[in-house]
């Protein structure tokens, strides 16, 4: 996708983060093999993934299938519970189930707009029951959802409210579930790959109605794709992730035009770019390895066209690039500092692969 910006410069202002994940780590239990063979096995889904998602602000989480993406945002969303860090909302420790006031905060937009309504039902019944249950009309149901369905701009409300989901586009129906969202005044939008299951032609509209809804009503929006040009569209900071861990951070721009980390170089690579002339000069090789036992030292080193000794023993520590751009890299550790991070790399990934053992 070659689309102009719809990101704003970021404000010099430091602002109180509304909703934060810090060291986000969970693992799920698999079963591998039939009848008697069969063993239980622990795939390694996030580790040590930390988010902050700031008032008025999309923060774009990037990455291809499986590299965690999704089970960060149901972490956040409290749907599921972290194995290890926590999750804070305006600075204190979020409830540890999701409540419905933590919903009432923190609401959800799925991928699948189809799925996520009730065929059975009209628009309006969708939006009637957030705003009963949370007493968000104000003793006014029509105009409340007829006001829900403007901030989405189906327009006029009657004619959609009246709806069933089968009548509506793709574009329509996940503006009914966006307007779900807002139902019940929430300061955080998470959404799950919104717009991948949208034809091309009516994409641009949904994550323009995200960028509107992030000036106008200052929401924290959580951006979850694996279309790194639609990143850079949307969002104000992008935070790319490998394997279940964190490789990349930096405003969307910087990040784009000077990717620091080789995973994120190779997935702007792989973006359609009508403009580029040549061949990608970074050709992605091989796939995401298996999160079952994920490979020692930097997860991508198996796929890295800069490999080096060190990245295959040792995991490499997050540093600043510049003031706001950070990599996970050994590439950007200076030499001279890279006996204390040894240390501390050695220990981490001594620890990790203990953990692994012990669990098999
Ligand atoms: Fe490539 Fe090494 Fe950097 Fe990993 S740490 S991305 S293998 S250069």
């Amino acid at each position: 996708m070659n689309l102009a910006y719809a990101n704003r410069p970021t404000s010099p202002i430091p602002v109180r983060p509304v909703l934060e994940g810090r060291e986000l780590t969970k693992s799920f239990w698999v079963k591998q093999g039939r009848g008697l063979f069969a063993q239980r096995a622990r795939v390694h889904a996030v580790e040590g993934v930390t988010v902050r998602l700031d008032p008025g602000t999309v923060t774009a989480l990037v990455g291809e299938s499986g590299a965690g993406k999704t089970t960060v945002a149901r972490l956040l969303a409290k749907i599921i519970k972290p194995d290890a860090g926590e999750v804070l909302l305006d600075g204190r420790p979020a409830p540890e189930a999701r409540s419905r006031a933590y919903a009432a905060q923190v609401q959800m937009v799925f991928q699948d707009p189809f799925a996520s309504l009730n065929p059975v039902h009209r628009v309006r019944h969708h939006l009637v029951r957030p705003l009963q249950i949370h007493h968000m009309a104000n003793g006014n149901l029509e105009a409340a959802v007829a006001d829900l369905l403007r901030r989405v701009a189906l327009k006029p409300p009657d004619h959609f409210a009246r709806k069933f989901p089968h009548e509506l586009s793709g574009g329509q129906r996940q503006r009914v579930a966006i307007a779900r969202g807002l139902a019940v005044r929430p300061r955080v939008l998470i959404a799950d790959e919104p717009v991948s299951m949208l034809d091309v032609s009516i994409r641009l509209g949904v994550l323009n109605l995200l960028a509107d809804l992030r000036d106008r009503e200052k929401l924290a929006i959580l951006y979850v794709t694996h279309d790194i040009a639609s990143a850079r569209y949307l969002a104000d900071t992008i935070m790319v992730m490998y394997a279940g861990q964190l490789v990349e951070t930096a405003p969307s721009v910087t990040l784009t035009d000077r990717p620091a980390h080789p995973y994120t170089q190779l997935l702007l690579a792989a973006a359609p770019d009508p403009d580029r002339l040549k061949p990608p000069a970074l050709a992605g090789r091989g796939a995401p390895p298996s999160l079952l036992a994920p490979p020692s030292g930097c997860r991508f080193h198996p796929r890295c066209p800069y490999v080096m000794e060190i990245c295959k023993r040792q995991v490499p520590p997050s540093v600043a690039v510049s003031s706001d751009h950070s990599a996970a890299c050994w590439l950007h550790v200076d030499p001279k500092t890279q006996r204390v991070n040894d240390k501390h790399s050695l220990a981490t990934e001594r620890d990790s692969v203990d953990q692994r053992n012990e669990e098999r």
